[in-house]
């Protein structure tokens, strides 16, 4: 039998990798992590999650200090953003929840953590900084990075993604964002708030194309009475650099062209797998321009080599990679095969309001012909929403025929938080009835859950037929009013 110098060798310190290599450290395996920056954590840590979401709170605070006339207060003028300070304070996040993700503690696991640009030179050996290291199993954890669209003068113009943005060194003073997806529009939010101009130019025909139009259309309108400027099924022709501002060419929904300019350029129209400089094509490893190719266990062509988080194309998200990190887990070190299932998977998107799903949206459900009813509730009639000065937006349940709950989506205050009631509900299969009996705490915005529930309970209990034997059997004397 061939011998290995590890048992499991995994390639990527993100949130995938990092699963993986507590898990299997933890069960016994000899473990090689192997990340290609010097530093552990991934780009939720250093590019995505961790910054966007501070920033975003900084932005928050911002905004109810400018809006203080809303909750009863004086009115504050607050002095113009020192972006350097809230790089700071996002830098002193990330700081902390870096600790957490160090070699050091991985090392106290059991793992052996490398750095650098490692390359396959066999099925089963990698070659990293001038040796080898073989693995009986491998892992692709090497995440993703925003795509550059072919656009005219790309090439020629400089523009930011993700990677330049939390760290800017002063607050541009308008910007321009090409893409309409989740990372976007929570960064054209937030720095809108802080003060930039924004103009979000997006190609189809609504914002964050995976939810519901009439959702994403009432979060579109609160962010556009908030001041953003959106170009909707509007494509980028070309982009330009003037000096001190970039030029940006659009053809717009009625077909005008129009030209467009912007202190800074954000690029964010969704995300390539690193795959690159793996050596994937010397082991013939397949993948397409989504990703990794693999099957339900998450193995690639290669049974051994198995791929987790934004690799594999699915779910780009933290919570995802974690959950596949786990998949691996059982079936390359437990040897319980398991296969993934993302019916339940949940996402949120961190405007204020948040917009938050599980399950089946309607887009979904037509999709896979599946016959669902839609019940709806709206934070406005929430006692809690009201007093937080935070009404806008609505609840929506979809039922199957047979009544059982195949999805929600919450735009509200906390969506993110309130959709965890629907995580335990889904997965544990709850009744709904067990729900609408619950006793929720009042007030508070997770009644929104009770309520949308009670809604569709009421339209079959308080209905002319169930009246109508109450008055036969107990002699009910009917309206006392009008
Ligand atoms: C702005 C932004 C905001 C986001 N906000 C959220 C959010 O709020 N919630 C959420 O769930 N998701 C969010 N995401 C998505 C989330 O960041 C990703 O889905 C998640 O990081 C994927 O984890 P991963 O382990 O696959 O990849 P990563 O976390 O990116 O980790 C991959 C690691 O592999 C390393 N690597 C790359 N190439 C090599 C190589 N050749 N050899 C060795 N190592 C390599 C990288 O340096 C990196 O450390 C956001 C993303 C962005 C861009």
């Amino acid at each position: 039998m061939a011998t290995y110098d590890f048992d499991i060798g995994i390639l990527g310190g993100g949130a995938a990798g990092l699963t993986v290599t507590s898990g299997a450290s933890q069960f016994g395996a000899k473990t090689l992590l192997i990340e290609k920056e010097n530093a552990l954590g991934g780009d939720c840590l250093h590019y995505g999650c961790v910054p966007s979401k501070t920033l975003i709170k900084t932005a928050h605070v911002y905004h109810l200090m400018k809006n203080a006339g809303k909750y009863g207060l004086p009115p504050v003028d607050p002095r113009p953003v020192d972006y350097q300070e809230v790089a700071r304070r996002i830098q002193s996040v990330i700081r902390v929840i870096e600790e957490y993700d160090s070699k050091e503690r991985f090392c106290k696991l059991g793992a052996q953590v490398e750095f650098g640009n490692a390359s396959f030179i066999d099925e089963h050996s990698v070659r990293l900084n001038g040796r080898s290291y073989s693995a009986k199993t491998w892992v692709i954890a090497t995440g993703s990075s925003p795509a550059i669209p072919s656009i005219e003068g790309i090439d020629r113009t400089p523009y930011i993604t993700n990677k330049e943005l939390f760290s800017l060194d002063k607050l541009p003073k308008s910007m321009i964002a090409i893409g309409g997806g989740p990372v976007s529009i929570e960064m054209a939010q937030a720095f809108n708030r802080l003060g930039t101009q924004v103009t979000v130019i997006e190609l189809g025909n609504q914002i964050l194309g995976a939810e519901d139009k009439d959702m994403a259309d009432q979060l579109l309108n609160i962010l556009i009475s908030e001041g953003i400027t959106f170009y909707l099924g509007s494509a980028t022709l070309s982009i330009k650099d003037l000096g001190s501002e970039k030029e940006v060419v659009i053809k717009n929904g009625e077909g005008k062209t129009l030209s467009l300019r912007a202190e800074i350029i954000l690029i964010a129209v969704g995300r390539q797998a690193n795959l690159k400089g793996l050596g994937l094509e010397g082991i013939s490893v397949e993948f397409d321009k989504k990703g990794l190719k693999i099957d339900s266990r998450l193995r690639t062509n290669h049974r051994h080599i198995f791929a987790a988080g934004d690799t594999t194309g699915a779910y780009q998200f933290t919570h995802a990679a974690g959950y596949e990190g786990g998949i691996v887990l059982s079936n390359a070190i437990l040897h319980l095969p398991r296969k993934v299932d993302y019916t339940n998977l949940p996402w949120c998107t961190y405007t204020d309001p948040e917009l938050a799903s599980i399950g089946m949206n309607e887009k979904r459900a037509k999709g896979a012909g599946v016959d669902y009813s839609v019940w709806t509730e709206e934070f406005k009639l929430n006692d809690r929403s009201l007093a937080e000065g935070e009404e806008e937006g609505q609840i929506k349940l979809l039922l199957d025929r047979k009544e059982k709950p195949i999805g929600i989506q919450i735009l509200g205050p906390r969506a993110g938080d309130l959709v965890s009631e629907w995580v335990a509900i889904m997965n544990g299969k709850v009744r709904l009835s067990t729900i609408a009996s619950a006793i929720h705490p009042y007030p508070t915005l997770g009644e929104i859950n009770k309520r949308v529930i009670g809604t569709f309970f009421s339209s079959k209990i308080f209905s002319e037929k169930v009246k109508k034997a109450l008055r036969f059997f107990f002699n009910l004397k009917g309206r006392a009013c009008g």
